[in-house]
Protein backbone atom coordinates (compact mmCIF):
# COMPACT_ATOMS: atom_id res chain seq x y z
CA UNK A 1 0.00 0.00 0.00
CA UNK A 2 1.02 3.34 -0.32
CA UNK A 3 0.53 5.02 2.53
CA UNK A 4 2.38 8.56 2.32
CA UNK A 5 1.94 11.00 5.56
CA UNK A 6 4.14 9.22 8.72
CA UNK A 7 6.64 11.01 10.24
CA UNK A 8 9.93 13.01 10.43
CA UNK A 9 11.20 15.52 12.35
CA UNK A 10 13.20 19.00 11.09
CA UNK A 11 14.03 21.64 13.64
CA UNK A 12 15.00 25.00 12.56
CA UNK A 13 17.51 27.49 14.33
CA UNK A 14 14.80 29.06 16.73
CA UNK A 15 14.14 25.63 17.88
CA UNK A 16 10.59 25.73 16.62
CA UNK A 17 10.05 22.52 15.94
CA UNK A 18 7.35 20.09 13.14
CA UNK A 19 6.38 16.97 12.26
CA UNK A 20 6.41 16.79 9.20
CA UNK A 21 5.08 13.63 7.08
CA UNK A 22 5.79 12.72 3.93
CA UNK A 23 7.12 8.97 3.38
CA UNK A 24 6.09 5.97 2.22
CA UNK A 25 5.25 2.52 3.07
CA UNK A 26 8.78 1.05 2.08
CA UNK A 27 10.58 3.75 3.68
CA UNK A 28 11.01 3.72 7.46
CA UNK A 29 10.40 6.81 9.02
CA UNK A 30 13.70 8.28 10.61
CA UNK A 31 15.15 11.22 12.62
CA UNK A 32 16.87 13.60 10.48
CA UNK A 33 17.88 15.78 13.80
CA UNK A 34 18.48 14.75 17.41
CA UNK A 35 15.41 14.43 19.65
CA UNK A 36 17.46 14.87 22.37
CA UNK A 37 15.78 18.59 23.41
CA UNK A 38 12.11 17.14 22.52
CA UNK A 39 11.68 14.30 24.81
CA UNK A 40 8.76 11.67 23.86
CA UNK A 41 9.33 12.59 19.46
CA UNK A 42 11.74 9.22 19.45
CA UNK A 43 8.68 7.47 19.70
CA UNK A 44 7.58 9.06 16.69
CA UNK A 45 10.11 8.50 15.19
CA UNK A 46 10.99 4.89 15.86
CA UNK A 47 7.06 3.61 15.49
CA UNK A 48 7.05 1.62 13.16
CA UNK A 49 4.52 2.13 10.26
CA UNK A 50 5.17 -0.19 7.81
CA UNK A 51 2.46 -1.64 9.98
CA UNK A 52 0.53 0.54 11.75
CA UNK A 53 -1.60 -0.78 14.63
CA UNK A 54 -5.21 0.05 13.83
CA UNK A 55 -6.52 -2.34 15.72
CA UNK A 56 -5.64 -1.44 19.00
CA UNK A 57 -6.90 2.08 18.97
CA UNK A 58 -7.80 3.47 22.49
CA UNK A 59 -11.02 4.69 23.17
CA UNK A 60 -9.71 8.01 24.98
CA UNK A 61 -6.35 10.18 24.24
CA UNK A 62 -3.57 10.46 27.12
CA UNK A 63 -0.50 12.41 26.61
CA UNK A 64 2.90 11.85 28.25
CA UNK A 65 1.96 13.44 31.06
CA UNK A 66 -1.22 11.45 31.83
CA UNK A 67 -3.29 14.43 30.42
CA UNK A 68 -6.48 13.64 28.53
CA UNK A 69 -7.43 14.95 26.10
CA UNK A 70 -10.63 15.76 25.61
CA UNK A 71 -11.12 18.60 23.96
CA UNK A 72 -10.33 20.31 19.95
CA UNK A 73 -10.71 23.55 18.52
CA UNK A 74 -10.79 23.29 14.90
CA UNK A 75 -10.35 26.31 13.17
CA UNK A 76 -12.75 27.08 10.12
CA UNK A 77 -10.76 29.69 8.24
CA UNK A 78 -8.40 31.82 8.56
CA UNK A 79 -9.84 34.62 7.39
CA UNK A 80 -11.76 37.22 9.19
CA UNK A 81 -13.49 40.58 8.33
CA UNK A 82 -12.02 42.45 11.71
CA UNK A 83 -7.90 42.72 12.08
CA UNK A 84 -7.58 42.69 15.73
CA UNK A 85 -4.23 44.77 16.67
CA UNK A 86 -2.78 41.85 18.75
CA UNK A 87 -4.54 39.16 16.78
CA UNK A 88 -3.65 39.72 12.96
CA UNK A 89 -1.23 42.24 11.13
CA UNK A 90 -2.91 45.32 8.82
CA UNK A 91 -1.99 43.43 5.64
CA UNK A 92 -2.60 39.69 5.77
CA UNK A 93 -1.47 36.81 3.37
CA UNK A 94 -3.80 34.03 3.77
CA UNK A 95 -3.67 30.31 2.97
CA UNK A 96 -4.53 29.68 -0.31
CA UNK A 97 -7.83 27.72 -1.19
CA UNK A 98 -6.81 24.71 -1.95
CA UNK A 99 -4.78 24.00 1.01
CA UNK A 100 -7.53 24.90 3.44
CA UNK A 101 -9.54 21.92 4.53
CA UNK A 102 -12.51 21.32 2.82
CA UNK A 103 -16.07 21.51 5.35
CA UNK A 104 -16.38 17.43 4.72
CA UNK A 105 -12.53 17.16 5.61
CA UNK A 106 -13.11 19.49 8.93
CA UNK A 107 -16.17 17.05 9.45
CA UNK A 108 -13.68 13.63 9.03
CA UNK A 109 -11.16 15.50 11.68
CA UNK A 110 -14.06 15.89 14.16
CA UNK A 111 -15.30 12.62 13.45
CA UNK A 112 -12.06 10.65 14.44
CA UNK A 113 -11.66 12.83 17.46
CA UNK A 114 -15.11 12.17 18.99
CA UNK A 115 -14.47 8.56 18.41
CA UNK A 116 -11.20 8.73 19.85
CA UNK A 117 -13.19 10.13 23.28
CA UNK A 118 -13.33 13.85 22.77
CA UNK A 119 -16.50 15.64 23.95
CA UNK A 120 -16.06 19.10 23.40
CA UNK A 121 -15.49 20.85 19.85
CA UNK A 122 -14.68 24.28 19.47
CA UNK A 123 -15.30 26.28 15.98
CA UNK A 124 -12.77 29.19 15.64
CA UNK A 125 -10.73 31.03 13.57
CA UNK A 126 -10.21 33.86 11.72
CA UNK A 127 -13.72 34.43 11.88
CA UNK A 128 -15.44 30.76 11.92
CA UNK A 129 -19.16 32.50 11.21
CA UNK A 130 -17.82 33.93 7.44
CA UNK A 131 -16.39 30.95 6.20
CA UNK A 132 -19.53 29.87 2.86
CA UNK A 133 -21.38 27.02 4.29
CA UNK A 134 -19.99 27.02 7.80
CA UNK A 135 -23.74 25.98 9.20
CA UNK A 136 -23.65 22.91 6.94
CA UNK A 137 -20.76 21.74 8.76
CA UNK A 138 -22.49 22.69 12.34
CA UNK A 139 -25.20 20.40 11.62
CA UNK A 140 -23.25 17.24 10.90
CA UNK A 141 -21.14 18.05 13.40
CA UNK A 142 -24.21 18.54 15.95
CA UNK A 143 -25.22 14.80 15.12
CA UNK A 144 -21.59 13.00 16.14
CA UNK A 145 -22.09 10.41 18.70
CA UNK A 146 -20.32 10.92 21.71
CA UNK A 147 -20.02 15.07 21.88
CA UNK A 148 -21.34 17.00 24.44
CA UNK A 149 -20.28 20.31 23.95
CA UNK A 150 -20.41 21.79 20.07
CA UNK A 151 -19.42 25.35 20.81
CA UNK A 152 -18.16 28.63 18.81
CA UNK A 153 -15.91 31.62 19.39
CA UNK A 154 -17.01 34.35 16.91
CA UNK A 155 -16.58 38.23 16.51
CA UNK A 156 -20.05 38.20 16.71
CA UNK A 157 -20.35 40.46 13.43
CA UNK A 158 -22.81 37.82 11.88
CA UNK A 159 -24.76 36.74 14.68
CA UNK A 160 -27.63 38.79 14.39
CA UNK A 161 -28.15 36.50 10.79
CA UNK A 162 -27.28 33.43 12.19
CA UNK A 163 -27.72 33.01 16.15
CA UNK A 164 -30.75 30.93 15.90
CA UNK A 165 -29.42 28.89 12.89
CA UNK A 166 -26.43 27.70 14.99
CA UNK A 167 -28.63 27.34 17.90
CA UNK A 168 -31.23 24.96 15.58
CA UNK A 169 -27.80 23.04 14.37
CA UNK A 170 -26.68 21.97 17.79
CA UNK A 171 -24.54 24.89 19.01
CA UNK A 172 -25.05 24.72 22.94
CA UNK A 173 -22.22 27.74 23.82
CA UNK A 174 -20.94 30.59 22.23
CA UNK A 175 -17.99 33.06 23.07
CA UNK A 176 -18.24 36.43 21.85
CA UNK A 177 -15.05 38.51 21.69
CA UNK A 178 -15.82 42.65 23.15
CA UNK A 179 -12.97 44.29 23.96
CA UNK A 180 -13.98 47.86 24.74
CA UNK A 181 -17.86 49.74 24.99
CA UNK A 182 -16.53 52.74 22.34
CA UNK A 183 -17.32 52.62 19.29
CA UNK A 184 -13.91 54.12 18.21
CA UNK A 185 -12.06 52.69 19.75
CA UNK A 186 -13.27 49.55 18.41
CA UNK A 187 -12.56 50.10 15.37
CA UNK A 188 -9.01 51.45 16.56
CA UNK A 189 -9.13 47.95 17.96
CA UNK A 190 -10.78 45.83 15.88
CA UNK A 191 -9.35 47.57 12.59
CA UNK A 192 -12.74 47.17 10.61
CA UNK A 193 -15.25 46.14 13.46
CA UNK A 194 -18.58 48.07 13.63
CA UNK A 195 -19.42 48.21 17.56
CA UNK A 196 -23.33 48.68 17.18
CA UNK A 197 -23.33 45.35 14.57
CA UNK A 198 -21.33 43.22 17.49
CA UNK A 199 -24.00 44.13 20.20
CA UNK A 200 -26.49 43.89 18.27
CA UNK A 201 -25.25 40.64 17.89
CA UNK A 202 -24.50 39.23 21.17
CA UNK A 203 -28.02 40.41 22.26
CA UNK A 204 -29.26 38.46 19.70
CA UNK A 205 -27.52 35.75 21.15
CA UNK A 206 -29.06 36.28 24.15
CA UNK A 207 -32.45 36.64 23.14
CA UNK A 208 -31.91 32.83 20.96
CA UNK A 209 -31.16 31.29 24.13
CA UNK A 210 -27.98 29.74 24.13
CA UNK A 211 -27.11 27.62 27.70
CA UNK A 212 -24.17 30.20 28.21
CA UNK A 213 -22.74 33.38 26.59
CA UNK A 214 -19.29 34.64 27.30
CA UNK A 215 -17.55 37.74 26.47
CA UNK A 216 -14.17 37.35 25.74
CA UNK A 217 -11.83 40.83 26.20
CA UNK A 218 -8.26 41.35 25.53
CA UNK A 219 -7.07 43.95 27.48
CA UNK A 220 -3.90 46.70 26.43
CA UNK A 221 -2.78 49.11 28.62
CA UNK A 222 -3.07 52.20 27.08
CA UNK A 223 -5.88 51.24 25.06
CA UNK A 224 -8.91 49.14 26.91
CA UNK A 225 -7.36 48.62 30.62
CA UNK A 226 -9.67 51.46 32.08
CA UNK A 227 -13.00 49.69 30.72
CA UNK A 228 -12.63 46.28 32.59
CA UNK A 229 -15.21 47.95 35.31
CA UNK A 230 -17.39 48.81 32.45
CA UNK A 231 -17.24 45.66 30.77
CA UNK A 232 -17.98 43.95 33.94
CA UNK A 233 -20.94 45.60 33.93
CA UNK A 234 -21.96 45.36 30.12
CA UNK A 235 -21.92 41.48 31.47
CA UNK A 236 -23.99 41.82 34.92
CA UNK A 237 -26.59 43.82 32.65
CA UNK A 238 -27.40 41.32 30.34
CA UNK A 239 -26.39 37.88 32.93
CA UNK A 240 -23.96 36.07 30.74
CA UNK A 241 -20.34 35.58 31.47
CA UNK A 242 -17.15 37.66 31.13
CA UNK A 243 -13.20 36.84 30.46
CA UNK A 244 -10.24 38.86 30.68
CA UNK A 245 -7.17 37.53 28.18
CA UNK A 246 -3.71 38.74 29.10
CA UNK A 247 -2.10 39.01 25.25
CA UNK A 248 0.12 36.64 23.62
CA UNK A 249 2.64 36.75 22.08
CA UNK A 250 1.57 35.01 18.60
CA UNK A 251 2.82 36.29 15.85
CA UNK A 252 4.92 39.58 14.69
CA UNK A 253 2.56 42.43 14.68
CA UNK A 254 3.77 46.49 14.71
CA UNK A 255 0.50 48.29 15.97
CA UNK A 256 2.03 47.64 19.56
CA UNK A 257 4.99 46.74 21.60
CA UNK A 258 3.50 43.67 24.04
CA UNK A 259 5.75 43.98 26.40
CA UNK A 260 4.56 47.69 26.69
CA UNK A 261 1.18 46.80 26.62
CA UNK A 262 1.01 43.96 28.65
CA UNK A 263 -2.10 43.96 31.16
CA UNK A 264 -1.50 41.39 34.18
CA UNK A 265 -5.10 39.63 35.09
CA UNK A 266 -4.24 41.01 38.87
CA UNK A 267 -4.16 44.35 37.99
CA UNK A 268 -7.59 43.92 36.45
CA UNK A 269 -8.88 42.22 39.42
CA UNK A 270 -7.76 45.17 41.46
CA UNK A 271 -9.58 47.60 39.62
CA UNK A 272 -12.65 45.25 39.61
CA UNK A 273 -12.76 44.49 43.13
CA UNK A 274 -12.84 48.42 43.86
CA UNK A 275 -16.60 48.15 42.40
CA UNK A 276 -17.89 44.29 42.08
CA UNK A 277 -16.36 42.61 45.00
CA UNK A 278 -15.55 39.37 43.79
CA UNK A 279 -15.28 35.58 45.17
CA UNK A 280 -13.06 33.26 44.31
CA UNK A 281 -14.50 29.81 42.48
CA UNK A 282 -11.55 27.60 43.05
CA UNK A 283 -8.37 27.57 41.00
CA UNK A 284 -8.65 25.56 37.53
CA UNK A 285 -8.81 21.58 38.18
CA UNK A 286 -9.98 18.98 36.65
CA UNK A 287 -10.83 19.70 32.55
CA UNK A 288 -12.00 22.98 33.52
CA UNK A 289 -9.57 24.29 31.28
CA UNK A 290 -7.54 27.59 32.16
CA UNK A 291 -9.80 30.35 33.58
CA UNK A 292 -9.88 31.59 36.50
CA UNK A 293 -13.40 32.01 37.72
CA UNK A 294 -14.60 34.38 40.32
CA UNK A 295 -18.59 35.35 41.17
CA UNK A 296 -20.36 38.50 42.48
CA UNK A 297 -22.73 38.02 45.67
CA UNK A 298 -25.49 40.18 43.52
CA UNK A 299 -25.25 38.90 40.16
CA UNK A 300 -25.49 35.28 37.99
CA UNK A 301 -22.60 36.51 35.73
CA UNK A 302 -19.09 34.92 36.55
CA UNK A 303 -15.90 36.83 36.03
CA UNK A 304 -13.00 34.86 34.34
CA UNK A 305 -9.04 35.32 34.03
CA UNK A 306 -7.27 33.73 31.30
CA UNK A 307 -3.41 34.86 32.32
CA UNK A 308 -0.77 32.57 30.43
CA UNK A 309 1.80 34.87 31.73
CA UNK A 310 1.05 35.54 35.07
CA UNK A 311 -0.75 31.52 35.55
CA UNK A 312 0.69 28.81 34.25
CA UNK A 313 -2.13 25.76 34.15
CA UNK A 314 0.11 23.52 31.43
CA UNK A 315 -0.68 20.86 33.92
CA UNK A 316 -4.20 21.17 33.84
CA UNK A 317 -4.20 21.04 29.79
CA UNK A 318 -7.17 18.99 28.14
CA UNK A 319 -6.85 20.34 24.81
CA UNK A 320 -5.30 20.76 21.25
CA UNK A 321 -5.90 22.28 18.21
CA UNK A 322 -6.09 21.69 14.16
CA UNK A 323 -5.27 24.84 12.11
CA UNK A 324 -7.34 25.38 8.74
CA UNK A 325 -4.60 24.11 6.80
CA UNK A 326 -5.03 20.46 9.00
CA UNK A 327 -2.20 21.20 11.21
CA UNK A 328 -2.48 19.22 15.01
CA UNK A 329 -0.97 21.38 16.35
CA UNK A 330 -0.21 20.15 20.52
CA UNK A 331 0.17 23.13 22.04
CA UNK A 332 -0.77 26.87 22.13
CA UNK A 333 2.93 28.22 22.49
CA UNK A 334 4.64 25.59 21.21
CA UNK A 335 5.22 24.31 17.17
CA UNK A 336 4.87 20.62 17.75
CA UNK A 337 2.33 19.55 15.13
CA UNK A 338 1.60 16.90 12.99
CA UNK A 339 0.15 17.43 9.55
CA UNK A 340 -3.54 15.58 8.85
CA UNK A 341 -3.80 16.76 5.94
CA UNK A 342 -1.75 14.40 4.45
CA UNK A 343 -3.55 11.89 5.47
CA UNK A 344 -6.89 13.46 4.51
CA UNK A 345 -5.75 13.59 1.06
CA UNK A 346 -4.05 9.87 0.49
CA UNK A 347 -5.36 8.14 -1.81
CA UNK A 348 -5.81 5.19 0.80
CA UNK A 349 -7.69 7.60 3.27
CA UNK A 350 -9.15 6.13 6.05
CA UNK A 351 -10.67 7.41 9.20
CA UNK A 352 -8.61 4.92 11.44
CA UNK A 353 -5.68 6.25 9.38
CA UNK A 354 -6.20 9.51 11.09
CA UNK A 355 -7.35 8.09 14.27
CA UNK A 356 -4.04 6.77 14.44
CA UNK A 357 -1.98 9.76 13.54
CA UNK A 358 -3.75 11.92 16.34
CA UNK A 359 -3.03 8.81 18.97
CA UNK A 360 0.38 8.99 18.19
CA UNK A 361 0.55 12.64 17.79
CA UNK A 362 -0.06 12.97 21.94
CA UNK A 363 3.34 11.42 22.38
CA UNK A 364 4.93 15.05 21.49
CA UNK A 365 2.13 16.92 23.56
CA UNK A 366 4.59 19.41 24.90
CA UNK A 367 4.63 19.87 28.74
CA UNK A 368 3.72 23.46 28.94
CA UNK A 369 4.25 26.72 27.65
CA UNK A 370 7.15 29.46 27.56
CA UNK A 371 5.38 32.70 26.65
CA UNK A 372 7.72 35.60 27.08
CA UNK A 373 7.20 39.27 26.24
CA UNK A 374 10.73 40.29 26.74
CA UNK A 375 12.94 38.86 23.51
CA UNK A 376 11.82 38.10 20.42
CA UNK A 377 8.49 36.67 19.16
CA UNK A 378 8.91 32.80 19.04
CA UNK A 379 5.95 31.77 17.59
CA UNK A 380 5.64 33.56 14.22
CA UNK A 381 2.07 31.67 13.71
CA UNK A 382 -0.81 34.49 14.12
CA UNK A 383 -3.75 33.36 16.40
CA UNK A 384 -6.12 33.73 13.80
CA UNK A 385 -4.04 30.39 12.39
CA UNK A 386 -3.56 28.99 15.43
CA UNK A 387 -7.27 29.14 15.71
CA UNK A 388 -7.70 30.82 19.53
N1 LIG B 1 -12.67 35.62 15.35
C1 LIG B 1 -13.14 35.00 16.53
C2 LIG B 1 -13.06 35.93 17.72
O1 LIG B 1 -12.42 36.96 17.61
O2 LIG B 1 -13.65 35.62 18.74
C3 LIG B 1 -12.45 33.70 16.85
C4 LIG B 1 -10.98 33.62 16.65
S1 LIG B 1 -10.03 34.63 17.73
C5 LIG B 1 -8.38 34.24 17.21
C6 LIG B 1 -10.25 33.78 19.25
C7 LIG B 1 -9.89 34.55 20.50
O3 LIG B 1 -8.49 34.77 20.52
C8 LIG B 1 -10.56 35.89 20.61
O4 LIG B 1 -11.23 35.98 21.85
C9 LIG B 1 -9.41 36.88 20.57
O5 LIG B 1 -9.66 37.99 21.36
C10 LIG B 1 -8.27 36.04 21.09
N2 LIG B 1 -6.96 36.49 20.66
C11 LIG B 1 -6.54 36.78 19.42
N3 LIG B 1 -5.22 37.11 19.42
C12 LIG B 1 -4.80 37.03 20.70
C13 LIG B 1 -3.57 37.24 21.35
N4 LIG B 1 -2.47 37.60 20.68
N5 LIG B 1 -3.50 37.04 22.69
C14 LIG B 1 -4.60 36.65 23.38
N6 LIG B 1 -5.79 36.44 22.82
C15 LIG B 1 -5.91 36.62 21.50
FE1 LIG C 1 -10.51 38.23 13.56
FE2 LIG C 1 -10.93 37.13 15.92
FE3 LIG C 1 -8.45 37.68 15.15
FE4 LIG C 1 -10.09 39.66 15.72
S1 LIG C 1 -9.36 38.10 17.16
S2 LIG C 1 -8.78 39.53 13.91
S3 LIG C 1 -12.01 38.90 15.08
S4 LIG C 1 -9.77 36.23 14.23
Amino acid sequence: MFLSCVYSLLADSLWRVRILSHTTAAVKPRAVLSTASFPGIEYLVDKDYNSPDMKNLPPTLIDRFQRRVDYVRLSVTDRCDFRCVYCMAEEMTFIPKPEVLTLEELYQVGRAFTELGVTKIRLTGGEPLIRPNVISLIEQLGQLNGLDELVITTNGSQLQRLAPRLREAGVKRLNISLDTLHSRKFRSLTRHGNLDQVIAGIDAAIETGFDGIKINAVILKGRNEDEAVDLVSFARDRKIDLSFIEEMPLGLIDDHDRKLSFCSSDELLQDIQRVYPLTSLGEPSGNAGPTRYFSMADSTSRIGFISPHSNNFCHLCNRVRVTVEGQLLLCLGNEHSVDLRCILRDENYSLDLLKRAIVDAMQIKPEKHHFDNEGQTEILRFMNMTGG
